[in-house]
């Protein structure tokens, strides 16, 4: 049976931290000149010299562990974000059909009671009070605040989701 990604996860078979990727040649060729020079240098420098090169290299590890460390979060939490907000997208187009059966027409503008914008797509449905609509960009604003994205990544996330629309 093929696992899942949550199989996997049961199973403690994710983890990002010792993740070996392989490296291309033209890297694989850095990497090994790294491991010569480095064992030249430990020939080459006296003891003040070795003692500096072994502090250098451990000090550069450190900050190059906790450099992709932060690249991992940074990958990750981007993901979740684009994914929350596709996501809230689907929800609100399947709202969209009840709403075309209520009492407002299509042709109608409202003015969101959030933002205070004027909008003419199907409004969003709040999630403070689950019944004032606003509209799609302040419906995306109000998941993304739920997963703890500041104002300032929201935005950015809109004007990505505005950028791939105008691409469509
Ligand atoms: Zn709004």
């Amino acid at each position: 049976m093929e696992e899942d990604i949550i199989d996997q996860l049961y199973f403690g078979r994710i983890v990002p931290w010792e993740r070996q990727v392989e490296k291309p040649p033209e890297i694989e060729q850095c990497s090994d000149q790294v491991c010569e020079d480095i064992e030249c240098l430990q020939k080459s420098l006296d003891e003040v010299g070795k003692k500096v090169l072994e502090r250098f290299l451990d000090n550069n590890s450190e900050v190059e562990q906790f450099q992709v460390k932060e690249s991992f979060k940074y990958g990750f939490r981007l993901g979740m974000q684009l994914a929350a907000a596709g996501l809230e997208k689907s929800t609100i187009n399947m709202e969209s059909s009840n709403w075309r059966g209520n009492d407002m027409d299509n042709t109608s503008t409202y003015i969101c009671p959030r933002c205070g914008q004027t909008y003419y797509e199907p409004p969003a449905l709040s999630r403070e009070d689950n019944q004032t609509l606003i509209c799609p960009d302040c419906g995306t604003r109000e998941a993304l605040e739920s997963i703890g994205v500041d104002r300032k990544e929201q935005e950015e996330i809109l004007a990505i989701i505005h950028q791939s629309r105008r691409n469509l």
